[in-house]
């Protein structure tokens, strides 16, 4: 058995121990195999600093093998099914999910650090996205257009893009190749899934399941490896005909370029965010300190809608401060499988990124008014950061207007509405934002005023599989979840009828 160190009274499943001590493979044409240049990489325990697997680096070779194997996929069975054929497949993959929950999540929690309640969130999450675009498999309508031209009967099919590549970030290893392979499936495209490099073991177990769940072969195909040279090979590769991408501004650039000098396959990105959240001198202060904690501080801040600027109405300033402190150093840090709220940063690498705003923070002024450093003793191994809270008075500094992607919020006062509103949009990013007030009438005014795909209203970091989520400006384009994805797996063909 793999010796993967666990917290005192902690026993990993024996599943677990048995999908660790197996060699990882690809997973293409519905066959398992090593990478065709033998090379692989390692995959660390961020709360350990523990080799957990090695894994294979798939290069432009093993893409060319899964591209071809998902579009033999896309000509064969899969490509005559019919809408409610793949939601059977659709629903199989979900109750797989449920019937493993804890065994994907405890993989989860060791590749990516977050704590087990999380995981486990993360993969009934998984499964109710399966289900839910198991429920518009069958319902893909096109329409019938009246034109102006006599004797012309026109109508509108949606049909798949094709084969579609999916890119996956660390953050959500499983619950994002569920927001893209949900979709996707359910329109009848075929896949080559990239889990990040950092946590590639979600997404293999997951091809063991979908094997399970009778999907054909190649209509799933998994490879891992870094952006360079796998996560390019499949931008830009000539026959794929669709990329959905989740991670940073500067590679989504570079996805763009990619799909513009190959195929021009159409692409769709959900990007970086640095989400302002607002609370109103009328809120409910207990509370909306509480949010914004949690706003930016689960997840360590590793993600996209992480509320990072936090703005406040200056009557109650002062006292949001204190309540947000309060929160922050009730906050515990440590190994996901110990009883507490926030695991590790996911690298050393971004962890020395994320120390390193810290101290440009406090060297340009910010006040550090809790937390900053690293944690050691029995942390001292694994990644962790304790959550800082910054307040300032300057929006040019680099930790208000950058995507930290760790624990840390950059709070400041704010004087009168059209301060706010101008403050709350001065950045290149507007992926999400948050407010809170009891006044029901300017709750909406900024909801409406703010430039966000997603805002929430006393409360924040919300999603369902039924509720669209994307970006403004440079966090992104297209819409995932809800309906909305599904034009992101689709393209419209009209058809003339001379009668
Ligand atoms: P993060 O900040 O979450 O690490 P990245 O944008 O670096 O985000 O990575 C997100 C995903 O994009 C990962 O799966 C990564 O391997 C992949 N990736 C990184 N560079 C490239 C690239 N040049 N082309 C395609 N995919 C890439």
């Amino acid at each position: 058995m793999a010796q993967i160190s666990t917290p005192p009274g902690i026993e990993l499943s024996t599943a677990t121990h048995t999908f660790l001590d197996q060699p990882q493979q690809l997973f293409i044409d519905g066959t398992w195999t090593n990478a065709a240049s033998g090379e692989t990489f390692d995959t660390i325990n961020p709360a350990t600093g523990e080799l957990l697997a090695r894994v294979p680096l798939a290069d432009a070779s093993d893409v060319d093998q899964a591209v071809a194997a998902a579009r033999a996929a896309l000509a064969g069975k899969w490509g005559q099914i019919n809408g409610e054929q793949r939601a059977q497949q659709l629903w199989r993959i979900a109750d797989l999910l449920d019937a493993n929950v804890d065994h994907l999540a405890e993989i989860e929690t060791l590749d990516n650090g977050k704590p087990f309640r999380v995981s486990r969130y993360d993969v009934i999450f998984a499964a109710r996205h399966f289900r839910y675009y198991a429920g518009w498999a069958g319902k893909l309508e096109g329409s019938t257009v009246p034109v102006s031209i006599p004797n012309q009967f026109v109508y509108t099919r949606r049909e798949p893009m094709g084969v579609v590549g999916l890119i996956i970030p660390w953050n959500f290893p499983l619950l994002m190749a569920a927001w893209k392979l949900a979709p996707a499936l359910a329109a009848g495209n075929t896949t080559i899934l990239k889990p990040a490099e950092q946590t590639p073991l979600s997404a293999l177990r997951l091809g063991v399941l979908l094997q399970e769940a009778g999907l054909p072969d190649g209509v799933v195909n998994i490879v891992t490896g870094p952006g360079l040279p796998t996560g390019a090979a499949i931008t830009e590769h000539m026959d794929v005909d669709k990329v959905a991408f989740t991670g940073s501004t500067a590679i989504g650039r570079k996805v763009m370029a990619a799909a513009a000098n190959s195929n021009l396959k159409r692409i769709s990105l959900e990007l970086g965010g640095k989400s302002p959240n607002v609370i109103f001198a009328d809120a409910d202060i207990t509370n909306a300190a509480k949010g914004a904690a949690w706003a930016v501080f689960s997840t360590a801040g590793q993600e996209c809608v992480a509320g990072s600027r936090l703005f406040v109405e200056r009557a109650v300033y002062d006292q949001v401060l204190d309540g947000l402190t309060l929160q922050a150093e009730r906050i515990r840090v440590g190994n996901g499988f110990d009883k507490v709220h926030v695991g590790p940063i996911i690298t050393e690498t971004q962890l020395d990124r994320v120390m390193s705003y810290i101290e440009s923070g406090k060297a340009s002024g910010a006040q550090v008014v809790s937390g900053g450093e690293r944690l050691g003793d029995e942390l001292a191994n694994g990644y962790f950061l304790r959550p800082t809270i910054f307040a300032h008075e300057d929006d040019s500094l680099d930790i208000v207007r950058e995507e930290i992607f760790g624990p840390v919020v950059a709070v400041t006062p704010f004087d009168d509405w059209d301060e706010l509103v101008s403050r709350a949009n001065t950045t290149e990013y507007g992926l999400a934002a948050g407010v809170w007030t009891r006044d029901v009438a300017k709750a909406h005014r900024f909801a409406h005023a703010v430039q966000a795909g997603t805002v929430w209203i006393n409360g924040y970091g919300l999603f369902d599989a039924a509720a669209p989520f994307g970006g403004y400006k440079q966090s992104g384009f297209g819409r995932e979840m809800g309906k909305e994805a599904l034009e992101l797996y689709t393209q419209v063909k009209t058809v003339w009828v001379g009668v």
